[in-house]
């Protein structure tokens, strides 16, 4: 080799050297975070332990219906799958008076109390610090960006239609828990028929995402009215659904639901994994055949403390996703709904687990970090890249915290000017 080949050889070794000590920590971290995969022992017998309380079989665990009718939401049942102590059941109870709650027999078994700080058991059972009542019911300011009943609009060309308040499991965190209520409630038909009036009547409307409550909680035959119905709206280019089910309850991914999704392109779902744990192999199964009926799907996951505020437990549930086909899409700071002050963070939190991850991993494993303010719409949050500017030049920082200066270009004289 000559000596610009060997000097060029070495500075490469000695960079890859430096990116391999930058992957180490989080490859060491890694090995001791859960996920539905390297737990599947553990949750299978909590499953077990499940069907016997619950008195079900295996073919009942794998019915969607049998998993909706068998929603955990007596504080007792919970007791005795889990061995709470008798306070344990009573804060429960106490708390269940003021929010519902009820926890699919799937998502259930993911959980792992024993200890504390289980991330499935902080997102679906009552705390009893939700009682300090902090917050505001509509925290994104719905009710004042309603222009029908059921429908949002927050932007010039997109809006949700909300589609009913059922959940196959209720999380604490939720922003719209105003509409959960007491009991299962799909939004009536004609609300829906005049959200369907109101978008035929503003064509600029051109992307509408249904969500609840879960509106794939809902049999096929009323999924594919839904979705055939926005179909019918000429203006109507792309359809979205907001869905935790592959999350909380995969069995509802059936071939036949999947095949009646699949006449309805172009058609995107957008679903909230917050966890690594969440993406077990049922969980992969049914994003799989997503996926394979030419769904894209994203994830949007709500930052939570003791679920996913850590950098390392974040970056290890985007990498998950990846392998089960899903984008890393949003990570949305928690909004400050009634009684969930204790689940927020910081937004600096949501920062820095942006900062950890550009440049550290692959692009399309990086989501954007997002603010929701009352009735403002999304804000995008990002670490801050730029240090300077001065004529002709920017300065900038790299992903590893390393200044240099940009050349940037002045504007052409020319720009704008048809004569020239
Ligand atoms: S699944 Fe969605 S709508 Fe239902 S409780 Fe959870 S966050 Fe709220």
């Amino acid at each position: 080799m000559t000596d610009h080949e060997n000097k060029v050889r070495r500075v490469s070794q000695e960079k890859a050297a430096k990116f391999k000590e930058y992957a180490r920590e989080y490859g060491e971290a890694r090995k001791s975070i859960p996920t539905g995969f390297n737990q599947a022992e553990q949750i299978g017998r909590r499953k077990q332990r499940i069907l016997e309380v619950l008195g079900g079989s295996e073919e009942n665990w794998n019915s969607w219906q049998w998993q909706m009718r068998n929603r955990i939401d007596d504080a007792e049942v919970l007791g005795r799958i889990f061995d709470l102590r008798p306070d344990q059941v009573s804060e429960i109870k106490q708390v269940a008076g003021k929010f519902r709650w009820g926890v699919a027999p799937h998502y259930a078994s993911l959980m792992s109390p024993e200890g504390g700080g289980c991330p499935m058991w902080t997102q679906m059972i009552p705390s009893i610090e939700e009682l300090a009542m902090t917050g505001v019911p509509d925290f994104s300011g719905e009710e004042y960006s309603s222009p029908t009943r059921a429908l949002v609009r927050w932007y010039p060309d997109r809006v949700i239609i909300y589609s009913t308040n059922i959940c196959s499991s209720f999380c604490r965190h939720c922003l719209r828990r105003r509409h959960i209520g007491e009991v299962d409630k799909p939004t009536p038909e004609e609300d829906i028929h005049e959200a369907l009036d109101y978008l035929r009547n503003n064509p600029e409307i051109r992307d509408v995402l249904y969500t609840g409550g879960d509106p794939l909680t809902f049999g096929d035959d009323k999924v594919d009215w839904l979705l055939g119905e926005l179909g019918k709206v000429e203006s109507v280019e792309i359809k979205r659904i907001g869905s935790r089910i592959p999350v909380t309850m995969p069995q509802r991914i059936t071939p036949q639901l999947c095949k009646v999704l699949a006449r309805h392109h172009p058609l995107y779902i957008n679903l909230q994994f917050n966890h690594p744990k969440e993406i077990t192999p049922e969980a992969a199964e049914a994003c799989a055949r997503l996926a394979d009926a030419g769904i894209p799907l994203g994830n949007q996951t709500v930052l939570l403390r003791g679920v996913n505020d850590d950098p390392h437990v974040m970056k290890a549930l985007c990498h998950e996703l990846l392998k089960i086909r899903v984008k890393p899409y949003y990570i949305y700071h928690c909004q400050g709904t009634i009684g969930i002050e204790h689940l927020r963070t910081p937004v600096e939190t949501g920062i820095e687990i942006i900062e950890s991850m550009r440049g550290f991993t692959t692009g399309m494993a990086v989501p954007a970090f997002i603010i929701t303010p009352s009735g403002l719409g999304k804000t995008p949050l990002q670490p801050n890249y730029q240090i300077s500017s001065g004529e002709g030049y920017i300065q900038l920082r790299n992903w590893e915290g390393r200044a240099y200066k940009y050349d940037n270009p002045p504007p052409r004289r020319d720009e704008g000017n048809d004569d020239q």
